[in-house]
């Protein structure tokens, strides 16, 4: 039987238009590049946002072809995540912090018409343009005095590119499976690939985000999203936002320390996300410096939030750090560690392990580990497998196609990640595939070994990777960044490691390294190929 319900799409105008039904009195903030604070609420984001819409469909923009934006987290980012799905373009919004190749690749691989891009941006692109191909203006976001611009061709103003739109509201039909977005992998193997959303896979997935035992974004509170615009749609938080009509702020330029610290106060911030990176240097600014922050909530994913760190952070500011897992190609939001209820009245050292788990799947994900044979393992919390993921807003193929060696035949995810799953539907990942060290034929986890190494009160962060070894195939070598005014030493770190690792595992006390800082890779995880590359040097 056919069910009685309407045939409605859920697609990206329906959360555009109900922000000007529900909640135009509320107001999303930015803190741009010269310090400025903008201020405006969300009736007049959408007046905006419809005049974008007219200017690109002036300007000769047609639906499939892909618009891209370079730039920070600011409102006028927030205005393009709309108006291009709108009016069934594409928003590509591109890393700024790629190399060179990077860039030009994927460019030239989306076929992006036009480039929106921050001034203080817009050099990596002037340097690159003669790879460029095909794009036939370019916008500047925050400058009008220096137009046209002086190294971009075509090169207009935001603000007056927007002029050229009048306020005239049209929505033509959108069929829901039809792309809204592209982003792409950061290319830590090979080329960066191309994930295309579609409208209906970014609204469910801003549905789910907004549920209580996820992100629970809801109406009373103030977000800002350190994690950037350009890294998987700020892990899909501008969108679940202006869906709830929460109060935005953006923070530009301004991820750091006291920067960032100082907007969260002035601004009343309740809840924030990004990569451990970032809330490891704010914990060490707010242990110097007293502000009185509104802060409960601090999404944190795209590499493991460090034990010390969850447990740094309730118990010394009040704040909960919430573990969650994703990738690219699943939207990105696939697992939430948030606490259940029976857990309650746990130990504390039982409750902050869970914590640190990468969490259970969201409601709509499907989860499973198997091994090499593709069966199914334990679900006991220590037999490792990879992880594999299916739902509405996982990838089903990449941009250039399906790679066999990332879907399993029955058209599951393969992620790379290896992850033990427990009896309570717990995930959590032991290491990345190719990240595993092997020792006399026996795995080691770096990423165990880097979060022991890290709950060591004086260092700032620790990094672990093989070496080649002619006895035990590969060695651990431990890279530590001591916190400022601090060493490391490594006798201390190796009596630490001992307490967790059969002998055969340890690192030599020798590869134990205090560097000043570690590699991180364009969205700030630890870049292992440069520092095997190193170790290869
Ligand atoms: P890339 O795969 O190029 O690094 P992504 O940003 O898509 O780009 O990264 C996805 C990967 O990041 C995951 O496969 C996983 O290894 C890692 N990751 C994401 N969230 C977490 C987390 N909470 N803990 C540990 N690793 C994570």
């Amino acid at each position: 039987m056919r069910s009685t319900m309407m045939d409605y799409p859920l697609v990206l105008p329906s959360i555009l238009k109900r922000a000007k039904d529900a909640h135009p009195h509320k107001e999303i903030v930015t803190k741009w590049h010269d310090n400025s604070i903008q201020r405006y609420t969300y009736g007049e984001f959408y007046k905006r946002t419809i005049r974008l819409m007219n200017a690109l469909r002036k300007a000769g923009v047609k639906p499939e072809e892909a618009i891209a934006t370079f730039c920070l987290n600011h409102s006028a980012h927030l205005e393009l995540y709309f108006a291009i799905p709108s009016i069934r373009a594409v928003l590509h919004t591109i890393n700024v912090r790629l190399f060179p190749e990077q860039l030009v690749y994927i460019i030239n691989e989306a076929k992006d018409k036009f480039i929106f891009v921050d001034k203080s941006l817009a050099p990596a692109l002037e340097k690159n343009l003669d790879q460029i191909k095909g794009v036939q203006k370019f916008i500047i976001i925050d400058d009008k005095e220096n137009m046209p611009f002086p190294n971009l061709p075509n090169s207009i103003s935001y603000e007056d590119f927007l002029a050229t739109g009048d306020e005239t509201e049209h929505f033509e039909p959108i069929d829901e499976f039809e792309a809204a977005c592209i982003c792409y992998t950061s290319g830590t193997t090979g080329n960066p690939k191309g994930v295309v959303y579609s409208h209906r896979s970014t609204y469910l997935h801003s549905m789910s985000v907004c549920m209580g035992d996820a992100l629970a974004l809801c109406e009373k509170e103030t977000v800002l999203p350190v994690v950037p615009m350009f890294h998987v749609n700020s892990w899909g938080i501008p969108f679940a936002s202006v869906m709830t009509g929460c109060k935005l702020v953006f923070p530009g330029k301004h991820l750091l320390g006291a920067g960032l610290a100082e907007l969260l106060e002035s601004e009343g911030v309740t809840l924030t996300a990004g990569v451990p990176t970032v809330w490891n240097v704010l914990y060490q600014h707010l242990k110097k410096t007293k502000y009185n922050l509104k802060l409960h909530t601090m999404v944190v994913g795209g590499s493991a939030a460090p034990k010390g760190l969850i447990e740094g952070f309730e118990k010394d500011f009040g704040i909960s750090i919430l573990h969650a897992w994703g990738m690219t190609e699943t939207s990105p939001v696939g697992t939430v560690s948030r606490p259940r209820s029976f857990m309650n009245d746990w130990k504390d050292e039982e409750r902050y392990a869970y914590r640190a788990k990468q969490g259970v799947a969201m409601a709509g994900v499907e989860i499973r580990a198997v091994d090499d044979d593709g069966k199914d393992v334990p679900k006991d919390g220590h037999t490792p497998g990879e992880l594999l993921v299916r739902g509405p807003w996982i990838t089903g193929s990449y941009r250039s196609g399906v790679s066999p060696e990332s879907f399993t035949p029955d058209g599951w995810f393969r992620t790379g990640d290896v992850v033990v799953l427990d009896q309570y539907g717990y995930m959590q990942i032991t290491d990345r595939k190719k990240d595993l060290i092997k020792t006399r034929g026996e795995w080691i986890s770096s990423v165990d070994m880097e979060n022991l190494v890290m709950a060591d009160p004086d260092v700032l962060e620790a990094a672990v990777v093989g070496r080649k070894d002619p006895v035990r195939d590969e060695a651990p070598v431990v890279f530590v960044v001591p916190v400022e005014g601090k060493s490391v030493d490594p006798k201390k770190i190796l009596e630490r490691l001992k307490e967790h690792f059969a002998h055969w595992q340890l690192p030599k006390l020798d590869d134990i390294r205090s560097v000043p800082s570690v590699p991180k890779t364009s969205v700030g995880k630890f870049d292992k190929k440069i520092l095997r590359k190193q170790l290869e040097e």
